[in-house]
C-alpha cells in the first residue's frame, strides 16, 4: 500500500537544494537534477509509489542485506520503515540511490525492456548518491567499509566536483572518464556478486505506465 509519509519524505529530499549539484554522464547515464524532479512528479502522480517493506534483493552477496530499493517491476521504492529518510544521512543518501534508479527507468524504460548492465547502473547510483552527499550538509552516519563502493565512489566524486566551474550553474554536465570509474565499478562487481559468470548480469527498465 502506497505511503504517504514516504512518499513526502522521498520527494522532500530529491527537490531540495543539494540535488541541483548532482549532474554528470556516466556512460549511457545522464544523470541531472531535472531527472529527479520527473522522479517527484512520478511520485506525486502515483506512477511510482513509496512503500513499506523490501523485497529481498537476491544480487547482493550473502550476509549483506538489502536496506531499501527501487523495484522496476512494481514501480515501487521500498524501505524498511515509515520513519526511513527522516533523519538520519545515511538514509536520505539511500534515497538519492534508489532514486537515480527510478530516474533511469524514467528515462529510458520502453515496452520491451531496456537492459542496462547491473554493473554500470549501481556504479551510477552510487555515484549519484556521493556527490549528494558532498553537496548537502548532512553525514554518512556508520562505518565506511574500505574497498565498499562508497568509498570509491566518494573518492570519484571529490575528483569530479574538483573539476573548475562543476558546482556553476549553466555549465554543461560533467561526463566522466571511464577509466576514473573502473575501480567503482570493481568494488560494485564484489558486493553485488556481479562477478565471474554473472558480469554480465543486466537491469531490465519497462518504464512507467501512461
Ligand atoms: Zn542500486
Amino acid at each position: 500500500m502506497a505511503n504517504q509519509v514516504l512518499a513526502g519524505t522521498v520527494m522532500r529530499i530529491i527537490r531540495d537544494p543539494w540535488i541541483s549539484k548532482v549532474r554528470f554522464t556516466l556512460g549511457e547515464f545522464s544523470i541531472f537534477d531535472w531527472q529527479y524532479e520527473r522522479v517527484a512528479m512520478a511520485i506525486a502522480r502515483g506512477k511510482i509509489t513509496c512503500e513499506v517493506g523490501v523485497k529481498p534483493n537476491r544480487e547482493l552477496r550473502s550476509g549483506l542485506a538489502t536496506e531499501c530499493r527501487y523495484d522496476p517491476e512494481t514501480r515501487q521504492l521500498q524501505f524498511p520503515d515509515e520513519q526511513y529518510g527522516s533523519s538520519s544521512g545515511r538514509q536520505r543518501f539511500s534515497i538519492v540511490h534508489e532514486a537515480t534508479h527510478a530516474s533511469f527507468d524514467i528515462q529510458y524504460g520502453n515496452g520491451e525492456g531496456k537492459e542496462f548492465l547491473a554493473i554500470d547502473d549501481e556504479a551510477a547510483a552510487w555515484l549519484a548518491q556521493s556527490v549528494y552527499m558532498r553537496s548537502s550538509p548532512y553525514f554518512w552516519d556508520g562505518p565506511i567499509v574500505p574497498g565498499d563502493p562508497i568509498e570509491l565512489a566518494l573518492m570519484l566524486a571529490d575528483k569530479i566536483m574538483a573539476v573548475p566551474n562543476y558546482r556553476d550553474q549553466g555549465s554543461p554536465p560533467y561526463s566522466v572518464p571511464p577509466a576514473d570509474t573502473i575501480a567503482l565499478k570493481q568494488s560494485v562487481a564484489k558486493i553485488y556478486s556481479f562477478e565471474g559468470g554473472a558480469a554480465g548480469i543486466k537491469h531490465v527498465y519497462h518504464g512507467l505506465r501512461p
